[in-house]
């Protein structure tokens, strides 16, 4: 057997960006997944009932369409379809006879819609949306890079750094924008109160004006595997059901990209690792974790406010000071309101359900690795502003966040972003370098979301450690394109 260029351990979206990355230079690849089935978090399973496609992670990809290393690749030419909601997404509103508030595509017609805080919400978005994508680019990798445009970076920088539940008491004034600025922020998974929380509710509202909240047709495997599909295409190997537990498990590579968690990659470097190192990873921390709900439905979920319809990304929360409690106790049991995160597909996408059925995809937060069923509060929830909802109920799947994390080792606790999103962590993960990618180990690299930017189906971490790993292995700066 000839000796490969490099051998990825795990296929989430930052493994198979990473594969991608170095196959496109022209490197020999190979990825190593646990799972039967490639994508990480962006797989797609029958979850309840023959005939239901549910998403296991991943159900709403504003990020993949916005990447920077996405919009590189031709994924469309090996099957993915991206699927575009009429609105980005919806907020329900409380008291329910005041229906929901919309993030529009159009920053005119959101601002519009916002009335008095119409004005704020354009002053907060416009300027970052003037050169959006330069400003993704330099937000989606390591702080220590020149940026490409230093005046919005210091623009996006000043509104970023406030916590969402500041910019949200201080900004606005009409319930409908608090409303709606709380539950983009409640996607940070931290308390919204937390400093820099801004900044991750910046970028999602900035992507939803950009490009939209769209999802792959058929289910989020579909990314996955167009993603594969790309990476054979450029001569990559993919091999599933292998789990590496230890170094002796991997081929004979001249590197190993580690898409997994830090503790994962201390096992795999073993000894080697020292102990410095060790004790810097040993300081990550992780934030709060999910449980997750997948339903089977009889029909359509009955909103109160038929405008919720308009959006397959549904926030459920309430008003603006119902998604602070509900994030602050960061707890479903611990509040009788919890924000619900949910995604419509089949009013979309008729191909993931029967005919006249469909599907929701649904979680709350609760504390990192609990295990206590809250079922009942999100039902409640749901039902607050779609009465009737639980009569539509074919089946269910529960997913805990021990549960997930044994899916995912980069999930530790159920936590989603593969580390706490706080804005120290998310400039330095898994700890304080200028190139975290890099491990003491020559050849070794670690390429998950645990490292910069963290969460989200970007790719930019797998695509940005590859670029480490192409500069520092095999001198090649500029990759060769196909
Ligand atoms: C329930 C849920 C909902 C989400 N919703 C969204 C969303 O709507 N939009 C969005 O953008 N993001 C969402 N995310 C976040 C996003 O999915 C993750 O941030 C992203 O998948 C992280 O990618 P990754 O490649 O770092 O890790 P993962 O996707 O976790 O992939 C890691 C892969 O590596 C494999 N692996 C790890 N260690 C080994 C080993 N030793 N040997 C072999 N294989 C190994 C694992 O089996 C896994 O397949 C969601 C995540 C979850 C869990």
């Amino acid at each position: 057997m000839t000796r490969l260029d490099a051998v990825i351990v795990g296929s989430g979206p930052n493994g198979l960006a990473a594969a991608i990355t170095l196959a496109r230079a022209g490197l020999k690849v190979q990825v190593l997944e646990a799972h039967d089935r490639v994508g990480g978090a962006m797989q797609s399973a029958a979850l309840t009932l023959p005939g239901f496609t549910h998403d296991i992670g991943s159900a709403i990809h504003p990020l993949a369409v916005a990447s920077p290393a996405f919009r590189e690749w031709p994924l469309h030419a090996f099957g993915l379809e991206w699927v575009y909601p009429d609105a980005p997404a919806v907020h329900t509103l409380w008291p329910a006879s005041t229906g929901s508030v919309t993030l529009e595509r159009s920053l005119d017609a959101t601002a519009e819609a916002l009335g008095r805080d119409g004005l704020a919400w354009k002053a907060l978005l416009k300027p970052l949306l003037a050169d959006w994508e330069d400003l993704l680019h330099d937000i989606l990798r390591p702080l220590f890079r020149i940026p490409s445009s230093p005046v919005s970076l210091a623009r996006f920088g000043l509104r970023g750094l406030p916590s969402a539940e500041f910019i949200g008491n201080t900004v606005f004034q009409t319930p409908e924008a608090k409303a709606l600025w709380a539950g983009l922020a409640a996607h940070t998974t931290l308390p919204l109160s937390t400093p820099g929380t801004s900044a991750m509710t910046l970028v999602l509202t900035m992507v939803g004006h950009a490009v939209g909240y769209p999802f792959p047709r058929g289910g989020a495997q579909s990314l996955a595997d167009a993603m594969t599909a790309y990476l054979k295409f450029l001569g990559g190997e993919v091999l599933t059901g292998v789990n590496v537990r230890k170094a002796s498990d991997l081929p004979d590579a001249r590197v190993v990209m580690v898409d997994s968690s830090p503790a994962v990659l201390l096992e795999l470097l073993g000894e080697r690792a020292p102990t410095a190192y060790r004790e810097a990873l040993g300081h990550f921390r992780y934030g709060p974790g999910i449980q997750k709900f997948d339903y089977a439905l009889d029909g359509p979920v009955p909103w109160l406010d038929e405008r919720v319809r308009r959006s397959a990304t549904v926030h459920i929360g309430g008003s603006f000071e119902e998604v602070v409690q509900s994030e602050a106790a960061n707890t479903a049991f611990n509040s009788p309101r919890p924000y619900v995160l949910a995604a419509q597909h089949t009013l979309f996408d008729p191909t993931r359900a029967p005919a006249g059925k469909h599907t929701l995809w649904a979680y709350t937060h609760v504390p990192n690795g609990s295990e206590v069923d809250v079922r009942p509060q999100v039902e409640a929830q749901i039902e607050r502003f779609a009465p009737g909802f639980r009569e539509r109920v074919l089946a269910c799947r529960v997913t805990t966040a021990p549960q997930l994390a044994a899916f995912s080792p980069v999930m530790v606790g159920g936590d989603v972003n593969g580390g706490a999103a706080t804005l120290w962590q998310l400039l330095f993960r898994p700890h304080l370098a200028v190139t975290p990618y890099r491990t003491p180990v020559r050849g070794f690299y670690l390429c998950s979301s645990s490292t910069p930017p963290g969460g989200g189906v970007h790719g930019m971490a797998g695509y940005h450690a590859a670029k480490t790993v192409l500069h520092d292995e095999f001198d090649l700066h500029e990759a060769r394109k196909r």
